[in-house]
């Protein structure tokens, strides 16, 4: 007897076991996806984890329903990688497994297809393909299991597959863009002017059709390169406008065709590497020196000292080893710069992977990495390009190790990218380096206690100085009243002054707690979400009233809900105010806003980005976006409106999470020959933080954090487990809360804190408890998540708790 356990992608904690045949276990692999029947009758797409011939105790093995890999489309280090993750992430491989792969790899009973727009190669398809093409022109959308019903059998998977190869149909989803494909439109000369007297004649023929013959002739010459012919070349080339070629092509003469465009493929040849400057080559030796003692290399260099131009020559010694590149970046979409210099040492060795890429895209980028493909040598993403089928990787390299999007807080699995990658790295044995200009408390203190080696780059680049920094005293201004609104006199006066040098402004608003409210002057009401224990946020370009948590939004009211008054005041200050008051204070200039508003869709950011770049914007406003990564070299003022909020915010990570958000977002003034400025408005100048900022103290910064740390027992010298709470009923959560907080204590003590309610205690109407386990270091971590584990399975037994929807964060911070 042969056996398969399986990862089937539902939460469930077990791999689940199917029988095969002795000439199926020949064939199968681990990492070959099965269809297989699980829970009522429904078909999944499940993972073969192992092949064995030791029968399951509890339950009757059931045949596997198909085979529908012919080899293998996960690798055995990821089958390892995820399984660290499950157990590390207390989550289940079904949750991993989700997160992993491509949608289009699960099929599943209950998966939606749909026709692809624009598919009309009817007579390439099989009769079954065929009948599915037919039945989706009368009905948009079919399940599998509908499907299954038409063709009468179960064993439909590969006839979808083929249908997908073919693009007659998409896998329908909601949280990702339509693939569109990108086709461009190529021209050429009808088969019978081929022929020298048919194209003479023709020629003559035109002789009356002066433009339509100078397009000919331009065809002529493009010909010659033997290269296929755009039609916007020949349109340029020609002069011609596109209804002549359309009239050329509507005569028979010129046709159209259609190329299909890889479509993450970057065309562009390669350049050479920019020679390093001695301190970047003295860094860089250090850095190939640490590896040599440690696998992860912490890689401390102010901002725009040149930390890419490392990375990339790291890079090209990988690939001179043939081997793969990780490089991870905390959001992709604000890349576009990385992506373009990248691209100019790499060319087509490069690919990128984004998660709000289409599924076809996703698809495409996992097939190459799997057959190890030249083009995805390196692959730029976001934490969940963790995933991909690298068989060979070498260097893992994390830029802006700080940032906490590299935090999956939901769903599950809910992994740190950083941590989930120097694992990955381990079992590739390759390299990991961690780069930021202000690491975070956890990755300084591995470095210092000698866990991560330690490379330090303190010159910028072209020895260009750090901008000068100044607090203004916004008490102060207001008393004296030297404030137009949110500006103080300061702030204009150096905008100013950068606006008459015909240089860029960036002016920075953090968005936590700055969103505008409206409150009526006479009760104080502020309208409230309805299903979420927050107030609306006023949108005044839309005049509208939205919740930021659950998306519900109201037109703005004329009248308080609550009292009938008129009187109501818009509170807090978001981007949009300021954007505001800018074009009343400065009337000429070009104002830009990016935010969350403005930069919605994959290419949101590349428009504002692009005209910044282009200066077609004079002053950018936004939110801590603009802290990323950007390199604008015409920007020597940036302004910070508001410092106090994001220092007040109860975390105990507010002053860390202050600092590296203040000197990244300084580190994008003055990057060329000047110097930069920053003004930085706060209610508070003698804040220890701000000082910290206002003299490039990181060190101090750090010695002040880890103290505080050590004090309240919190990471690094503590571990901390969030658990969550959350249901419709308000007296069963807190039931709930209380019986997990009782029992936790039982075992854990005084390690246990809460329940307790968050300061959001809603959100689309599930109230919400939260209970926080520490764990000391000297404690296991693995015994601490095994007798967690052993209470939250007993809760889940209790049956009035069964409705309680209940999550487990480990690292939530
Ligand atoms: P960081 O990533 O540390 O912020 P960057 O790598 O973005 O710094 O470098 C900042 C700027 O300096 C970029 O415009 C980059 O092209 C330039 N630069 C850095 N190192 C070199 C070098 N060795 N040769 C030429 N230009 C460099
Ligand atoms: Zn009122
Ligand atoms: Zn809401």
């Amino acid at each position: 007897m042969y056996f398969i356990d399986v990862i089937v992608p539902v939460p469930i904690k077990n791999l689940f076991t199917y029988k095969i045949t002795e000439s199926e276990s020949v064939f199968l692999k681990n990492g070959m996806r099965v269809a297989v029947e699980f829970g009522k009758s429904k078909i999944y797409t499940a993972i073969i984890a192992n092949i064995h011939t030791t029968a399951p105790t509890a339950y009757e093995a059931k045949d596997i329903h198909q085979i529908l890999d012919e080899y293998p489309i996960v690798n055995e280090i990821q089958l390892k990688h995820w399984e660290w993750i499950s157990s590390y992430y207390m989550c289940t491989l079904g949750e991993v497994l989700r997160a992993a792969l491509p949608s289009a790899f699960l099929l599943e009973s209950e998966t939606n297809i749909e026709l692809y727009q624009g598919f009309a190669s009817e007579n390439e398809l099989s009769d079954d393909e065929f009948l599915i093409f037919e039945a989706l022109q009368h009905q948009p959308l079919l399940t599998i299991q509908q499907i299954m019903d038409i063709l009468g059998k179960k064993t439909v998977f590969p006839i979808i597959k083929s249908l997908i190869s073919k693009n007659a149909i998409v896998v329908k989803e909601q949280i990702y863009e339509q693939y569109k494909p990108k086709l461009i439109k190529y021209v050429r000369l009808k088969d019978y002017y081929k022929t020298e007297e048919n194209l003479s004649q023709l020629l003559s023929s035109l002789n009356r059709a002066q433009k339509q013959r100078e397009v000919i002739l331009a065809y002529f010459q493009l010909q010659t390169t033997k290269k296929p012919i755009k039609a916007s070349q020949l349109q340029e080339s020609s002069g011609c406008s596109l209804a002549i070629i359309n009239s050329l092509a509507d005569k028979e003469i010129l046709e159209y065709y259609f190329i299909q465009t890889d479509r993450v493929n970057f065309d562009g040849s390669e350049n050479s590497l920019k020679p390093l400057t001695s301190f970047q080559q003295t860094a860089y030796h250090e850095i190939i020196e640490s590896f040599t003692n440690n696998q992860t290399v912490l890689l401390k260099g102010v901002t725009s000292s040149g930390k890419t131009e490392i990375y990339a020559k790291l890079i090209s010694e990988q690939f001179q080893l043939e081997k793969q590149v990780l490089y991870l970046v905390p959001e992709i979409a604000l890349t576009t710069q990385l992506i373009g210099r990248l691209q100019v040492y790499f060319g087509n060795q490069l690919s990128v992977f984004h998660s709000k890429y289409s599924m076809n895209e996703r698809v495409e980028v996992w097939n190459n990495v799997l057959d190890s493909k030249s083009k995805a040598q390196l692959i730029i993403g976001a934490r969940s390009s963790l995933f991909l089928p690298y068989s060979n990787l070498g260097l893992i390299i994390v830029d802006e190790e700080h940032e906490t999007s590299f935090k999956q807080h939901d769903p599950s699995p809910r992994y740190h990218a950083r941590d989930a990658a120097i694992v990955l790295a381990q079992i590739h044995s390759s390299k990991v380096i961690l780069g930021s200009a202000t690491p975070s408390i956890e990755s300084y203190y591995n470095a210092k206690q000698g866990k991560f080696g330690f490379v330090e780059l303190i010159n910028r680049f072209g020895n260009v100085q750090l901008p000068e920094i100044e607090l203004v005293d916004i008490k102060e201004k207001y008393r004296k009243k030297r404030m137009t609104g949110h500006f103080s006199d300061s702030l204009i006066t150096a905008i100013s002054e950068a606006l008459a040098l015909k240089e860029q402004v960036i002016l920075f608003q953090n968005r936590r707690g700055f969103a505008p409210v409206v409150e009526c002057e006479t009760c104080g009401v502020s309208p409230q979400c309805p299903q979420c224990d927050v107030s609306l946020t006023f949108h005044s370009y839309s005049k509208e009233l939205r919740c930021h948590y659950c998306g519900y939004k109201q037109a703005m009211q004329q009248l308080c809900g609550a009292c009938g008054s008129e009187k109501l005041d818009t509170k807090g200050f978001g981007t949009e105010q300021i954007e505001m008051e800018l074009n009343a204070l400065f009337p000429d200039a070009l104002v830009g806003r990016m935010d969350l508003d403005t930069t919605r869709g994959k290419y949101g950011y590349h428009k504002i980005i692009g005209q910044f770049e282009a200066q077609e914007i004079e002053i950018l406003v936004g939110t801590q976006m603009l802290s990323k990564g950007l390199d604008f070299a015409n920007v020597t003022l940036v302004g910070i409106l508001n410092a106090d909020n994001m220092l007040n915010f109860p975390d105990f990570r507010a002053h860390e999470r202050s600092y590296q958000l203040m000197v990244q977002v300084s580190g994008r003034a003055g990057r060329a020959e000047k110097r930069g400025k920053v003004l930085i408005q706060t209610f508070n100048p003698y804040h220890q933080i701000l000082q910290q900022v206002s003299t490039h103290s990181y060190e101090e910064m750090f010695k002040e954090q880890i103290d505080e740390r050590w004090q309240y027992n919190y990471p690094p010298f503590y571990r901390i487990i969030k658990l969550t709470l959350r249901h419709k009923n308000f007296l069963k959560v807190d039931d709930a809360a209380i019986w997990m907080g009782k029992s936790m204590t039982l075992v854990f003590g005084n390690l246990v804190l809460g329940p307790s309610t968050p300061s959001v205690s809603k959100i689309r109407n599930y109230y919400i408890r939260n209970l926080i386990l520490k764990i000391p270091q000297k404690n296991s971590l693995s015994k601490t998540k095994n007798n967690l584990q052993k209470i939250i399975n007993s809760f889940q037994v209790i049956s009035e708790f069964k409705s309680i929807k209940l999550t487990i964060d480990i690292d939530n911070y």
